[in-house]
């Protein structure tokens, strides 16, 4: 592998214990992860044997402040973990990673009393899942439909959520909804966190899947599902910022996913090319191979440069950064995508068959594209901000 590429391998000033974690992480996802991914994606089982290994190294407490339990790191070591365990296996990354995307808002909007009580689950490696999507409200979640009415110290909670990574295994449900009482439809988008086991939360169906075919997508249904006034975070209609401000730290994790699917196909692409043979040379000397090469590692260099880019941003505390991170998600993405196609296409036949991981990076990849805002949306978010008011 080029010296280029070593050279972005790692954001610029991790601390000493931070690359010693990075390390522990790339051994567990190369020798426990990778072994595993194959079959995870064949038979679709959910990876509770990478779920275990992974809390056995401890890595949910980097999500938690240690006041409730937690043991944090910058955020661009744990993007960069998210990369390293993705690279072994998609399905398990984004089932860790959700669980960080679910929390984040417990963490910056929750009070003092909801954190100490439901955070340190996560710590110890409880799983969290983030309910926004709804049949009818995808791109816009504004026309999301579930409803909160206040009874008393309690909210009843009606209505479905669909396509929720971890809906069928998560212990805390960061969920948004509508409170009855704000007629604004906008406004009255408000976020609630609700146990696992709840009643009147109910799983209706899992998907079967084209990629990350072992994490789990569930629909979920909230049938008078009752909830103390307490899991509410902030006020009532605090939901959009909340939604806005999780979605920002979000989609870099996103993008880290995304390069982590990117980096193995182009790996495996490389080390492919340099020993197999046609015309009496390596397929890497071909000049219109080198060319294809030279467009992709140049994409991943520059997206790889940029995801440390907006990790410096979140690390350096900034919180106008949604243009850099649409940015950020998109490219990443659409990298992905070209990235795992291309190397499919350097492997020939053999790339088309289930005997090499180039065929699941690049169904894995595809989803990069389409959640947590698909592309097109990212393109108008980055387009609209030009707009001058
Ligand atoms: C495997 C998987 C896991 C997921 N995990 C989660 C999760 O954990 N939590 C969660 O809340 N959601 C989750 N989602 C949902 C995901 O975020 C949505 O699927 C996504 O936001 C798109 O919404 P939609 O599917 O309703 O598509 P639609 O919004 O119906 O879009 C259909 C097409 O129309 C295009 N389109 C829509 N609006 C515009 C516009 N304004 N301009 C141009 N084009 C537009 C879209 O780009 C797309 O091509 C997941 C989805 C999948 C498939």
């Amino acid at each position: 592998m080029s010296t280029l590429l070593d050279r972005l391998d790692l954001p610029p000033g991790l601390a000493e214990e931070e690359r010693l974690l990075i390390g522990s992480v790339r051994k567990l996802a190369a020798d426990v992860i990778a072994p595993r991914a194959a079959h995870h994606d064949r038979t679709a089982e959910f990876p509770w044997d990478n779920v275990k290994a992974i809390n056995e190294l401890g890595l949910n407490a980097m999500f938690v402040p240690e006041a409730y339990g937690g043991a944090p790191v910058s955020y661009a070591a744990y993007l960069v973990c998210v990369r390293e365990i993705t690279k072994a296996c998609a399905a398990t990354g984004s089932v860790w990673s959700t669980s960080f995307h679910a929390m984040k808002p417990l963490i910056d909007f929750g009070t003092e009393e909801q954190k100490q009580r439901l955070l340190p689950k996560i710590a110890q490696g409880g799983l969290g899942c983030l309910c926004i999507t709804e049949p009818h409200a995808g791109s816009d979640a504004t026309g999301m439909r579930t409803r909160f009415t206040p009874e008393g110290d309690q909210i009843r909670i009606d209505g479905g959520k669909t396509f929720i990574t971890n809906g069928d295994v998560a212990d805390r449900y960061l969920l948004f909804g509508k409170w009855s009482e704000i007629e604004d439809q906008r406004r009255a988008i408000s976020a609630v966190v609700v146990e696992r086991g709840t009643p009147g939360l109910s799983v209706v169906r899992t998907e079967d899947k084209m990629g990350i075919r072992a994490s789990s997508t569930a629909a979920l249904a909230f049938d008078s599902c009752r909830l103390s006034r307490g899991n509410l975070l902030g006020a009532p209609g605090d939901g959009l910022k909340i939604l806005l401000a999780s979605l920002n730290k979000s989609r870099p994790s996103i993008a880290a996913h995304a390069l982590g699917i990117a980096r193995a196909a182009f790996e495996d692409g490389v080390a492919y090319i340099n020993q197999r043979r046609q015309s009496g040379r390596r397929v890497v000397e071909f000049q219109g191979i080198q060319f294809m090469l030279a467009d992709l590692a140049s994409e991943l260099a520059l997206c790889e440069r940029w995801l440390w880019h907006v990790a410096a941003l979140v690390d350096a505390g900034e919180t106008d950064f949604a243009v850099e991170a649409s940015m950020l998600k998109m490219r990443a993405s659409d990298l992905a995508m070209r990235m795992t196609t291309d190397v499919v296409q350097l492997l020939g036949g053999y790339g088309y068959c289930r005997e090499y991981r180039a065929e699941r990076l690049m169904r894995d990849a595809k989803i990069t594209q389409i959640w947590e805002g698909t592309n097109q949306i990212h393109r108008q978010l980055i387009g609209r901000s030009f707009v001058e008011r």
